[in-house]
């Protein structure tokens, strides 16, 4: 079926569970947009940084993104399940547009400067494969020729060196690809449970989609708040409290927010209070969620179904944007 919307792609790393962090930042707009823009929604199995040690993780996570995603709502007959090894076109792609940009250009990136670091203290030395996947996701951003790229803020500098790989390819070969914009939503970046500047998989600090209302409760009981508040009745600090941050991104009763600001600023309400009431809204938010993915879980057949033709049908999207590439780099050696 032709479909003429505008393209989006998106996508995660197979390496765990989708957490709150990635629902506010990135899942949120995907699925706000997901009926203007024909969406391919990509899990990138290539770019696991801890393939080679923790391959079940990365199998079982392929699976579960998809549940998760499912679970939120992102309509598989509105967009396409994509398993990014599934369409090895990505990896040829890859390969010639690692022409297009410097070493030195993508050792300014400050997302990948912060994920070296990490890379250098987890690892003895750094895999080639660090420096190659920021040129895969440019590769998956131009593979369906996507206009657009809904991201958290931390990706934003990923979708400026795709814009200028593909103005560089446009200049030299021809118009082959649009030049994407990124759109950041209303939480461009949430915080960790432990007060860190980003929740992470990484650094264990998450809420997941997954997690049961107990989990959820504790994990919210154990948040850091003001630190420099130590009795209900000293005031506090709501500027920068990761509860009220979240109270913010996940709580829909604004009058209640406001009321527990108020009271908080004055000494007038206890931490306790706070998160009870932060953890009810998070389970409200998440009640509907866990019951999708329940009924996904108990249809493993129905998910798979849902990633091998959305993986089938990016792979002929694929073939047709490199049936363009080899034409515009003149691969035509033997005609
Ligand atoms: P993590 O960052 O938890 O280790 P990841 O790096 O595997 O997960 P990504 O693939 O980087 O996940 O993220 C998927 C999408 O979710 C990206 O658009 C990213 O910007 C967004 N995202 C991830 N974490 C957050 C967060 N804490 N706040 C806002 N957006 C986020
Ligand atoms: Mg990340």
């Amino acid at each position: 079926m032709a479909d003429d919307r505008p393209r989006i792609l998106t996508g995660t790393r197979p390496t765990g569970p989708q957490h709150i962090g990635h629902f506010a930042g990135a899942l949120q707009q995907w699925i706000a947009l997901q009926h203007e823009f024909e969406s391919f929604w990509l899990i990138a199995d290539y770019q696991v940084s801890d393939f080679a040690e923790d391959i079940d993780l990365v199998r079982e996570s392929v699976f579960e993104t998809a549940l998760d995603w499912l679970a939120v709502g992102l309509d598989p007959d509105q967009g396409h399940y994509v398993i990014e090894s599934l369409v090895p076109e990505h990896a040829e792609l890859t390969i010639w547009l690692s022409w297009f940009i410097g070493l030195g250009r993508l050792q300014r990136n400050p997302t990948l400067k912060a994920e070296m670091a990490d890379v250098e203290a987890k690892m003895e030395s750094v895999p080639v494969a660090f420096f190659t996947y920021p040129v895969m996701q440019v590769a998956n951003i131009l593979m369906p020729k996507a206009h657009a790229v809904p991201v958290g803020e931390d990706q934003l500098p990923h979708i400026e060196m795709t814009r200028e790989v593909a103005r560089r390819f446009n200049r030299k070969f021809g118009e082959v690809f649009p030049v994407p914009k990124g759109i950041v939503g209303d939480v461009p970046r949430l915080v960790g449970l432990d007060g860190d500047a980003k929740m992470s998989k990484s650094l264990g600090n998450t809420i997941d989609l997954r997690d049961d209302a107990e989990t959820v409760m504790l994990k919210v009981r154990s948040m850091f708040t003001d630190p420099t508040r130590l009795r209900a009745t000293d005031p506090g600090h709501v500027e920068g409290n990761p509860v009220f941050m979240y109270h913010d991104a996940f709580n829909p009763d604004e009058a209640e927010v406001e009321d527990l600001k108020e009271r908080y600023l004055k000494g007038a309400v206890g931490d306790v209070e706070v998160k009870e009431k932060l953890a009810r809204a998070l389970n409200t938010l998440l009640d509907p969620i866990r019951e999708r993915r329940s009924y996904y879980q108990a249809r493993p057949d129905e998910v798979k179904q849902v990633l091998a033709a959305g993986s089938e049908h990016a792979r002929m999207v694929a073939q047709a944007t490199m049936g363009e590439v080899r034409e515009a780099l003149q691969l035509d050696y033997l005609k």
